[in-house]
This record gives structure tokens, sequence and C-alpha cells, in this order.
């Protein structure tokens, strides 16, 4: 059997890595050289199917057969508000997929899961790693972000699955980062802080680490916040200042010169992390009604920037404050803050993070690849366990819970309460010779259980005929250590064990 390798599989960009020998961890380079694969795939025009920079290199003039950033959309359930606000910016189609009920994309005139996606990505990255240490590449840890629910955590292994790579662990993006950082540093105790602001999800942790035990106090996040709508900032301000020379013009419309603008968005937003300001120039954007070019031609500074964006970025301090409260400590007791995630390099997230902690943060962690190390380390541990496996102690980032009879959540486990876990609950009939019995499980924080992600309906089925309140059904809810949630029942009196159905797209029966 071939090595475990670990995947960090990015909104943006996916890396991977291997330890080679005695704990040392190697990246595993792509053709280029880069360590980094974009997390983007496309159909050209001549149907071929391109992942990662290849994908990326012709994004520019085939932005509606190109997916990039959908991994914050996988296992996720269509919703037309979140639909239509991903779609002022995305090019490409996102639909429902009516089998699902789940986000699925168009891209050249097929209908694509995101799982699909998600899963040419990985073959991608397992096929390069394969080439580089020139053995079969079938099992690997991959990451997700903490606040990912049980349905894409599901995803990602379905993902993995789909192309022949087993997902032997999914662990949290912050606790790899820790792992990155705490494996070997052999001291006693220390609390740590991982802040986690990448292309698209924004995670937090607070992480005991003591010797070969990583213990997660409380984790926080917000899968719709990252450099992407920092980026959308900038677009919003570049089409607004077009506007007011160009009324009669609307760039929105154009889906080349909208992929144009966004991508020197990105690449401005990133100028400004080392400058005061930058040139946003596009030659010939468009034409006039008449056929005259116009082009782009402003000036954007890093003052421009952090106005239009700080509002972001306190978001992101508002979720720091419900972690550090959580996991009862003070964000002063954290002894070192690690910064996960390409959008930590901006100026003006350091110093906000600075604030909040009290201290700088830690230059012990590489942000683009702490990730990827900290994956590699674990599926290390798992593989040789001569010195002593890694103890993750991790949680789950929001409260599980089933409908009850006033549509109201009732909680089975509480946001933070610890992985692996399980719990039992005894349900009684209440119609005359009922045959089975359907639950709801949602997973979010909200008391209103509709308004929390729906993880499906399931049905389970043989309960022995008896009159109403007769027949008890014990069901036993476990959580594994990746944070995923399966069931199983028995009729409490006689032991029977029942068969559980799921059905994913409960809201639409
Ligand atoms: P990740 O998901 O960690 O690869 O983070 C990618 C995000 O970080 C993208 O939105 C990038 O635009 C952003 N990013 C990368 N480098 C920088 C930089 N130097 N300054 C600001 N943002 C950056």
């Amino acid at each position: 059997m071939g090595r475990i390798i670990g995947i960090d599989l990015g909104t943006t960009n996916s890396c991977a890595a291997v330890v080679v020998d005695e704990r040392k961890v190697k990246l595993i380079p792509y053709r280029g050289g880069e360590y980094t694969i974009p997390s983007i795939f496309a159909v050209d025009a001549k149907g071929h199917e391109l992942v990662g920079h290849e994908a990326k290199r012709q994004w520019q003039l085939n932005p509606k057969q190109t997916i990039y950033g959908s991994k914050r959309l996988m296992g996720r359930e269509y919703d037309p508000q979140t639909a239509h606000r991903i779609q002022e910016y995305f090019l490409y189609g996102i639909e429902k997929d009516e089998q699902t009920a789940e986000v699925q994309v168009a891209v050249a005139g097929r209908q694509l899961p995101l799982t699909e996606v998600a899963s040419k990505i990985l073959m991608k990255i397992r096929d390069v790693a394969s080439d580089y240490l020139q053995e079969v590449i079938d099992r690997a840890v991959v990451t997700v972000p903490a606040y990912f629910n049980d349905r894409q955590r599901q995803a990602v292994k379905e993902a993995g699955r789909l192309g022949g790579l087993e997902v032997v662990r999914v662990i949290n993006e912050p606790t790899a980062a820790a792992l990155a950082f705490g494996v070997g540093r052999a001291r006693d105790q220390e609390l740590v802080a991982i802040y986690d602001l990448g292309g698209g999800t924004f995670d937090v942790s607070i992480i005991e680490i003591r010797d070969h035990v990583f213990e997660v106090k409380a984790t926080g996040g917000d899968i719709f916040l990252g450099g992407a709508d920092f980026d959308n900032k900038i677009i919003d301000w570049v089409l607004e200042s077009f506007t007011l020379l160009h009324s009669d013009i609307d760039l929105r419309k154009d889906p080349i010169a909208m992929q144009r603008i966004k991508d020197l968005a990105e690449r401005s937003k990133i100028d400004l992390t080392a400058r005061k300001e930058c040139a946003f120039n596009i030659p010939f954007i468009t034409m006039t009604p008449s056929g005259q070019p116009l082009d782009i031609d402003l000036i954007l500074t890093r003052k421009q920037l952090e106005s239009r964006t700080h509002h972001l970025i306190e978001r992101t301090i508002v979720t720091c404050e419900r972690v550090c409260r959580d996991a009862g400590v003070h964000p002063h007791e954290v002894q070192h803050v690690l910064l996960v995630g390409g959008m930590t390099r901006m100026p003006l997230v350091q110093k906000t993070v600075t604030k909040y902690f009290g201290h700088s943060p830690s230059k012990q962690v590489n942000a683009d690849e702490a990730v990827a190390v900290g994956a590699a380390m674990f599926a290390w541990s798992l593989e040789d366990t001569s010195h002593g496996q890694l103890q993750l102690l991790d949680v789950i980032p929001m409260a599980i819970g089933i409908e009850d009879a006033q549509g109201n959540l009732h909680k089975i486990f509480e946001r933070n309460d610890a992985t692996p876990n399980a719990k039992k609950m005894v349900f009684t009939t209440s119609l005359d010779n009922q045959l089975n019995l359907e639950i709801r499980i949602y997973q979010g924080d909200s008391s209103r259980a509709r308004d929390n992600d729906l993880l499906g309906a399931f049905d389970f089925s043989g309960i022995r005929p008896g009159p109403a309140g007769a027949v008890r059904v014990n069901i036993c809810f476990t959580l594994s250590q990746d944070g995923m949630l399966s069931m199983s029942a028995h009729d409490t009196d006689t032991g029977t064990q029942m068969t559980t159905k799921v059905q994913t797209n409960a809201k639409e029966a």
C-alpha cells in the first residue's frame, strides 16, 4: 500500500505534502515547481477538461466554463438567495440539482455536482503526487474548514471516493496548522489561537497543545468570508468609478470584461500588501456604442482598500470574541497566534489580530503551507505509530439536533462538543401500528430547526406494530473523529435493529 499523503483542498489553491523520512515533511511540487495548484476546473472550447494552472491560464477568455471558488458551496443545499448573491461575481452557472437539492454547476452543456468538481481537483493532486513519489497514491488525509458541517464533510469524502482516493480522515484546517506548529515542540502546555482567513472561508480555533495531544477548546467561522469577498469590494469600486464616466455602459453584462477586472482586483489586493498604492489599468475593456475602445485607468490605494473592507475584518473579530468566550479564555491568555491563509498577509488583518490578542502573531508557520504540512504529519502518525500517535481531540463547529413537533431544534450535540462522541435518545410511537419513524437532523446554532442546514431526513423502518405510545425506539447518534454523524436504532424492549434510509433532499418531501 502506498503512503498516505496530506491534502489541503483550498477554495483558491490546493497543496499536498508527505512525510518522507523521520518527521521530515516535503511539499509535493507541481511540474513548474510551484507548491500550490489552483482549485480550478474548466472545459475548453475543444471540450478538453483542464485542472489547476492549465485551467487558470485560460480563465480570462473562457469565464463561463471555468469553475473556481466552488468549495464553499459543496455539500450545501441550493438556496436561491445565496446563489443570487454569488452569481453576481461568479460567471459560471450555479443551479439546483433536483435529485439532491444541492448546488450544481453548469459547464460546457453539462450539469456537474460540486463533489465531481472537487473530485477532479483531488485526482489532479493525486496524479501529481504519484508522479513525484513514483508510487501509487490512493489514500489521503484531507483538510476542511473547521466550520464545515457534517454534510460538507461527507461531500469531501465522496469527492475522494468518486476518483478512487480513500479519504482516510477529514481534519480541520486550523487543527492541521496547529500540528505543523506544535509537533516536536516538547513544551508542557501551550494555548494557541489559529486565525485562518483563506480565499473563501474564515476559521478560528483555540487549541491547547500538550505533548502529542492537540485539544480544540472551541472553534468558529464563516464559510462565506474570505479573499473573494475582498476582491468583490474592489470590483464594486472599479464598476462604480467606471459608471461615473460611462453611465450608459454596464460592464457586469460582459463576462470577459468582468473576468479581467476580477483578475486584476485580486492582483491589486495582493500588491497592496507591500505597497501603498497601485495602478489599476485595463486597456480596451470595452467599446462605446459608436465603436470607440475604452480603458480602465485608475489608482487604488491601500487606504481605499482598507476603508472598503475593514468591516469584513471586523466580522472575523466578532467570531474570535465568541470563540474565546466559548473556550473560557481571555484573548491575552493565548500564548501564540498563528496566521494561516493567504489573506492574513494583508497588513490591516495583521494589525487587527495583533490588537485583539494583545501580541504579534508567530512567524513559525508558513501561512500557505502549514495546513498541508499538518495534514501530512497526521497522515504519517496514522501509518507509523512507533513515535506515539498524535491525538486530536476536536469539536463540532455547530450544534446538531432534530426538529421537534413545534419546529424547534432539539439539540443532540451542542456547539463545541468533543469528537468522537455518542448520545442516545428514546422515541415513542405516536400512532397505532406505526411502522416507521422519520426524523430530520439539522446542524446550526439557530433555535428554529429550519433556519439551520438540513443534514438529512432519516427514515427508520421495521417498527413492531402496537398501540400508540407502546413501542419505544432507541436511537444512538454517533459522531466520528472527523465530526461526521451516523445513527443506529433498535426497539428498546425487543432489541430488534431497525434499518435506516437517508433522504438528503428532505425539504422537498
Ligand atoms: P488560500 O485559500 O490560503 O490559498 O488564500 C488565498 C487568498 O489569499 C486569495 O484570496 C488571495 O488573493 C489571498 N492572498 C494571497 N496572497 C496575498 C497577499 N500577499 N495579500 C493579500 N491577500 C493575499
